[in-house]
């Protein structure tokens, strides 16, 4: 038997945000925009990751005010300035407070050594995670678009849905009202995200059995217009880890769930299960990227299958 296909979830969800504007800006289903409403609504603070104020970096910030939902929507494809999140956290959750820790399973898994034990007002919910590339690439692509444009970018995204949830598009805006916009998989950004991944990804400790947080969440890829749960706009997997995650969204407002398999969940889905494998090209890859820089490295190699 294939140990990596035993779940301990509760239940097993498709499913997605009504709202379409939320959808159209959430990664996949905008499943963890709901459930940062959710929080808030009930009083609490969401922490969850943002791009910094001018792109360069992804970074976690705390937030507790709808108006600022729109900086954590989306998915960021870059390693994230962790900064005293775990501290912040505690802190919060000392004074009592409600919070929702939206993170990779590995920051999850951080989040509880830190404090140490489950606690009935903390949430947790993990994503589905192929792991990120890393922060220098990430600054790169920025730096070369703003060159390119010869102005500041004011918005970015490599999760851009143009008119329905896929193909995948790289999008960013410029101060001077320029726009640029390419399916992610053909950009110097996508081919780093396939190929060049933080050592620790290949050998990740949180799959299959080993997830932790409350509920996981990702993209339903596989899903089709044969499925109740399809939507053009974007559909997410959701798993309930815990009792108490299911619980939460049974109550979950604004969002159409049905319940479905793990089996359904994770079969087009490998990284719920297993660490992505190690690409043959990337120690040449990463040697050309430190030395001649992105641009000029993936020039050298032919996009991988
Ligand atoms: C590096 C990375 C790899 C992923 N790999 C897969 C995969 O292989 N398969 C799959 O099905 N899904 C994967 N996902 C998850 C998927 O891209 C969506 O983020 C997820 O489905 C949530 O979508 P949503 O519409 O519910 O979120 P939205 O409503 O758009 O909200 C996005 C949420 O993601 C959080 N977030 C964004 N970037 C990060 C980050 N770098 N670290 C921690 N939290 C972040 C934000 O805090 C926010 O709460 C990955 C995500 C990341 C960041
Ligand atoms: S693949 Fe594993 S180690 Fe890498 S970021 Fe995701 S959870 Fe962390």
């Amino acid at each position: 038997m294939d140990m990596t296909r035993i779940s301990h979830d509760v239940a097993v969800y498709g499913g997605y945000i009504d709202d379409d504007n939320e959808l159209m800006q959430s990664a996949s289903g905008g499943i963890a925009t709901a459930l940062a409403e959710q929080m808030i609504d009930a009083g609490g603070y969401v922490a969850g990751v943002a791009y910094s104020e001018d792109f360069y970096k992804a970074e976690y910030i705390i937030i507790n005010d709808k108006n600022d939902l729109e900086k954590l929507k989306g998915s960021k494809y870059v390693e994230t300035e962790k900064k005293d999140i775990y501290k912040k956290v505690q802190s919060l959750l000392m004074q009592g407070e409600k919070v929702l820790f939206i993170g990779l399973p590995c920051t999850v898994a951080a989040m509880y050594k830190f404090w140490g034990e489950r606690v009935e007002n903390l949430l947790t919910c993990e994503l589905i995670c192929h792991g990120p590339t890393l922060a220098k690439v990430h600054e790169e692509y920025i730096s070369y678009l703003e060159q390119v444009y010869n102005s500041k970018i004011i918005e970015f995204s490599v999760r851009h849905k143009k008119k329905e949830w896929l193909p995948l598009y790289l999008y960013a805006k410029f101060a001077n009202g320029q726009e640029f916009e390419k399916p992610f998989n053909s950009t110097e950004y996508g081919f780093a995200f396939f190929v060049l991944g933080k050592e620790s990804c290949y050998n990740c400790r949180f799959k299959g059995d080993k997830r932790c947080a409350d509920i996981m969440i990702g993209d339903f890829w596989g899903v089709t217009e044969e499925d109740e749960f399809w939507n053009k706009k974007g559909v997410s997997a959701i798993f309930a880890e815990t009792d108490k995650g299911n619980e939460v969204l049974n109550v979950l407002q604004g969002v159409k769930l049905f319940p479905t398999s793990f089996e359904k969940a994770v079969t087009n889905n490998p990284m719920v299960l297993k660490s992505k494998v190690r690409n043959l090209q990337r120690e040449k890859f990463k040697k050309l990227f430190e030395e001649k820089g992105l641009m000029y490295a993936v020039k050298d190699y032919t996009y991988p299958e």
